[in-house]
């Protein structure tokens, strides 16, 4: 028997459950379920795409409870974990993020928000147990099994297990029952059935306690909206995200002819932290004719819409799918095209139903949402159409549609002015002469927004146009025409001057206070696009 020190991370975040933050200890039997569901898809995919020999004709959840000796059992027999994998898996956190998502949890201690994007899974399992144990059995692996456990301190041990079955067995040696304010205890058999229906019963393989099986195990994307409560989905949105925040808005979509699927989206109500980092997990999951095929697929969802969670199901494509083959697939592609027109006119259809929920959508989602500028210039229209801007009209954001209603009486563009922050925007001297006059301008302050500036010409019509850019055509091209006059010499010694640094020095109706400001070429790049690419190091 070897006995091992939990990664720093691991332990801090056992920590906070021993002291249990959450309110709501049920949701341990939620994660420990959810855990065994992902192991008998993982066989039953093991099995099929692998050709592993593995016994999969009764995959199942097994629920065992003993009130004299205080342990609650949950068993599964699905692909079980090599040594290693324990080790790796239970005795260190490898997700991304975690030791800055530590430290908000620790200021934030009553924060069910924070943990659950977290998704604290296994160890959620020491909110309610002094002592847990875990035995696996690897399938297709020869011999023995592993033996771990732990009272969820620095330590756990880990161990053979000689006659482990193929699966995981986790057995839950529960606190002293609390006589005094617990109305119910873990070895209740009401309660034990309870949470699973509330928590789990959509889970596809069957939950069993004795003989009798405690979960529907309906697929909630196939049944009709109309009978699925508000709780089941939010229940089945936080299986698959992890997310404990109920979600903005829920789609169904059921496609049927030629090409059948259905799906089930959700949109959520807040960014996960790593939305913007790289190896963050995207993408949805994969079903076949109600088979789990596989999580995060990227291809059926682009990166834009990346936090965009649910599942597809698919009738017409082979169970043995690769994500190779998913990549060319034109089914695939065909269905990634509908999705994102759905979710797109689901956010237009917010605009107006619900101001109040686009509102936070596009709060918690614009920036990434404007990328696909970028990425699919065929979407360009829907994409701005369900934009927001920040405006020099007031301190609500605008869309565009609202600023070309208020342009003035004349004015043939779209104006704005990319900086880093609203203030630098609305102190840059570009602003003077179209506040002066009562232009409106938008403020862009997001990285992104330097780039797709470059790559969207119009908006219904009008150009959109860099007011740090150019000559604007305020004056009509006075600015041109302006006779030097009495400031030819002046302007003769400062081109002389900046010679090396300014292309030309030109008078401007441009500053009504300021004496002199900086204005690139039409097609040359915005000094923030310039300080953006050399932060990059180009
Ligand atoms: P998550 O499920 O979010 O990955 P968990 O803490 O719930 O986080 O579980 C950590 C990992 O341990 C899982 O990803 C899985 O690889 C492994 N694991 C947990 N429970 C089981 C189980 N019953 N069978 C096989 N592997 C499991
Ligand atoms: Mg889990």
């Amino acid at each position: 028997m070897e006995t091992l020190e939990f990664q720093a991370e691991a332990r801090q975040l056992l920590q906070l459950m021993v002291h249990s933050i959450y309110s709501n200890k049920d949701i341990f039997l939620r994660e420990l379920i959810s855990n065994a569901s992902d192991a008998l898809d993982k066989l039953r995919l093991a099995k099929l795409q692998d050709g592993l020999e593995a016994d999969t004709s009764d995959l199942h959840i097994e629920i065992e409870v003993d009130a004299e000796a205080r342990t609650l059992i949950v068993r599964d027999n699905g692909i079980g974990m090599t040594r290693d994998e324990v080790v790796e898996l239970i005795g260190t956190i490898a997700k991304s993020g975690t030791a800055e998502l530590l430290g908000k949890l620790k200021e934030a201690k009553e924060s069910p928000e924070l943990i659950g994007q977290f998704g604290v899974g296994f160890y959620s399992t020491f909110m309610v147990a002094d002592k847990v144990t875990l035995v696996t059995h690897k399938a297709g692996t020869e011999g023995h099994g592993t033996r771990w456990e732990s009272a969820g301190e620095g330590t756990f041990t880990i161990d053979d297990a000689p006659d482990a079955p193929v699966g995981t067995t986790i057995t839950l040696h529960l606190r002293p029952k609390d006589e005094d304010d617990a109305l119910y205890d873990y070895t209740d058999e009401w309660k034990i059935k309870e949470i699973v229906k509330r928590y789990s019963d959509f889970i596809s393989f069957p939950i069993r306690k004795g003989d009798e099986t405690l979960n529907s195990m309906k697929a909630l994307w196939a049944r009709p909206r109309s009978e699925v409560t508000d709780e089941e989905y939010h229940q089945f949105y936080r299986h698959i995200s992890h997310d404990w925040t109920d979600p903005l808005e829920i789609i169904n979509m059921k496609a049927e002819g030629t090409f059948e699927y259905e799906a089930l989206l959700f949109i959520p109500a807040r960014a996960p932290h790593d939305l913007f980092q790289r190896d963050a997990r995207r993408g949805l999951q994969l079903y076949v004719k109600r088979v789990f095929i596989m999580d995060d697929s990227k291809e059926l969802i682009p990166d834009y819409l990346r936090f965009v969670k649910g599942v597809v199901d698919a009738a017409d494509l082979s169970l043995n799918i690769s994500r190779e083959i998913l990549q060319q697939d034109r089914h695939i592609q065909m269905i990634r095209r509908r999705l994102v027109k759905k979710v797109l006119s689901t956010i237009k259809d917010l605009m107006s139903s619900s101001p109040e929920k686009y509102a936070t959508f596009w709060r918690e989602f614009g920036r990434a949402v404007k990328e696909g500028l970028l990425a699919e210039p065929d979407n360009h229209k829907p994409i701005l159409e369900i934009a927001s801007f920040a405006t020099t009209h007031g301190s609500e954001p605008t869309t565009l549609a609202a600023y070309v209603e208020r342009m003035k009486e004349g004015q043939e563009e779209i104006y704005f002015l990319t900086g880093e922050s609203r203030s630098q925007v609305e102190n840059s001297p570009h602003m003077e002469a179209f506040q002066a006059e009562g232009y409106e301008v938008l403020i862009l302050t997001d990285p992104v927004d330097e780039v797709w500036v470059d790559v969207v010409p119009e908006f219904d019509g009008k150009k959109l146009r860099s007011i740090a850019r150019g000559t604007v055509d305020l004056k009509k091209d006075e600015e041109e025409k302006q006779p030097e006059g009495d400031f030819g010499p002046l302007l003769g010694f400062l081109t002389e001057k900046l010679d090396e640094r300014v292309k030309e020095v030109r008078l401007s109706h441009r500053l009504t206070t300021s004496a002199a400001c900086l204005v690139s070429d039409a097609d040359d790049i915005t000094p923030a696009l310039e300080k953006m690419y050399r932060a990059m190091g180009q």
